[in-house]
């Protein structure tokens, strides 16, 4: 495996038209790609591109923001701001780059109400595999003359996910999508162009409740009554007892010790009408496990327990062992009993993440000696979640490390869809072609 570090478009240009395959990479927060061990993959043949040096531009036109470059969240959310609207999708690592969370299709907190990155992106630009540049646009159908008939089965397939954040396999309906949630194997994306929201006033509301692996009565109550407020609360999120505990005293929230908390962020302006839906409406909570945020302390938060976990599992020298699952609303139930059913191999446990949409992050806490318990027990929850029909990798997308596991997810409708398209848009194998939709035949 080899690195290099481009600064330039032309760079990249002549990389593509000249080197064998290659993996760009952005802010490299990826948690599917372990950049800390690569060498742990074994010998490949592939080529790592730095390319978060290369220029970088934000500007406003109309309501889009258009972003040139490996831009970050953090940066384009402050922009935004500046010029009173708002970007609609929040990832939890803010210094990721925009043109690889649209490679990874990733997702954050504000799906619950904005939907996901793929129904925001208007327009992007990206170079093919001969270093051309392309447009697409969200507002023109993807077109296969090439393979339509593959491509009417696939997208039948992809209507059960229809709801999803992200299926088990990219979506391929509008232009965009060839460069959504394709994690870079057809193309190396330079330009995106967003759509934005009016910035509004916004409360963060926390609610104390018992921790879920000793009575989920309550978490079950708070998600049945949100899932018709997504218009006035843009996020809903859990962090519970067992992730609050390995953060420092001083950053958590008085009196919040063993308990979980999940949060809303709520337009002010429809304040009153979740009172009236929900708060006033819980069974299982009082006024005293109600309390608010700010925006600041409540990001500040939520970011510490990701990267809590990150460096733990950095320090104890193992790979994440964590989940990424997102199922049905009609499953939640299930997915919270079978969580509760992995706690019993006897390996420190936390859970946290995007509570609304059914989509949370389970996560083992192993030593390395016991990383290989907790690998048979992901492999018994992916088997669940395929008979439930869930979508086992939603945010995080497959890199490397989840190939394994996704395997199970794709039928001869993918496999034949991800060749022909490779065979199309990367006939050389240029494109990381070791990620999930594997190499031009
Ligand atoms: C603490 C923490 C919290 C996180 N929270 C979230 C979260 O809330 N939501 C979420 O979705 N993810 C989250 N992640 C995962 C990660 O931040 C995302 O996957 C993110 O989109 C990766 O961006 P990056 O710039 O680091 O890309 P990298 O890790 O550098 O690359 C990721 C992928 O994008 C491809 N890529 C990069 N640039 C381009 C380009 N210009 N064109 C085409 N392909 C490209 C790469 O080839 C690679 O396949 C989190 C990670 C951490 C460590």
């Amino acid at each position: 495996m080899k690195q290099v570090t481009l600064k330039s478009i032309e760079q990249i240009k002549a990389h593509i038209r000249t080197a064998g395959a290659s993996l760009y990479t952005g802010a490299r927060t990826s948690t599917v790609i372990p950049f800390e061990k690569m060498q742990t993959l074994g010998e490949m043949d592939l080529t790592i591109v730095d390319c978060s040096g290369l220029p970088q531009a934000i500007e406003l036109e109309g309501d889009l923001l258009h972003i040139t470059g490996p831009v970050s969240w953090k940066d384009a959310k402050n922009f935004a701001r500046s010029k009173g609207v708002e970007v609609m999708t929040s990832p939890t690592e803010e210094l990721a780059a925009i043109p690889a969370g649209v490679a990874t299709s990733c997702t954050g907190e504000r799906c619950f109400g904005h939907g996901t990155l793929r129904s925001q992106v208007q327009k992007l630009r990206y170079l093919d595999f001969e270093g051309n540049e392309v447009e697409l646009s969200s507002s023109k159908k993807m077109q296969l003359p090439q393979a339509s008939e593959e491509l009417k089965e696939y997208q039948n397939a992809y209507t059960h996910y229809q709801a999803f954040k992200n299926a088990p396999f990219p979506r391929f309906e509008s232009e965009t999508d060839l460069l959504t949630g394709t994690e870079g194997q057809l193309g190396f994306i330079t330009d995106v162009w967003l759509k934005t929201t009016p910035l509004v006033p916004l409360s963060y509301l926390f609610m104390k409740l018992p921790c879920w692996d000793v009575d989920a009565t309550a978490h079950l109550e708070i998600f049945e009554k949100v899932q018709s407020l997504r218009s006035q609360i843009s996020a809903c999120e859990l962090l519970d007892a067992h992730c609050l505990a390995t953060l420092p005293k001083e950053k958590l929230p008085v009196g919040c010790e063993g308990r979980d908390l999940i949060f809303l962020e709520i337009k002010d302006q429809d304040f009153e009408l979740v009172y009236e839906v929900l708060l006033s409406k819980l069974s299982t909570i009082g006024e005293e496990d109600i309390f608010q945020m700010s925006a600041n302390a409540c990001h500040a938060l939520r970011m510490e327990v990701p990267r809590a976990v990150f460096e733990q599992n950095t320090r104890m020298g193992v790979t994440k062992k964590g989940t990424d699952v997102q199922v049905a609303a009609k499953d939640f139930e299930k997915l919270l009993v079978q969580y509760k059913e992995m706690t019993k191999i006897g390996v420190p446990y936390n859970l946290f993440g995007h509570f609304g949409d059914a989509h949370l992050h389970f996560n083992f806490m192993p030593t390395p000696g016991k990383e290989p318990l907790c690998q048979n027990s992901l492999l018994g929850l992916y088997e669940k979640v395929f008979e439930w029909g869930g979508s086992p990798f939603a945010e995080h997308g497959i890199g490397f490390l989840k190939r394994p596991f996704i395997e199970k997810f794709y039928t001869q409708t993918q496999r034949q869809l991800f060749s022909k398209l490779k065979h199309i848009h990367d006939p050389r194998n240029h494109f990381f072609p070791q990620g999930f939709m594997g190499s031009a035949k």
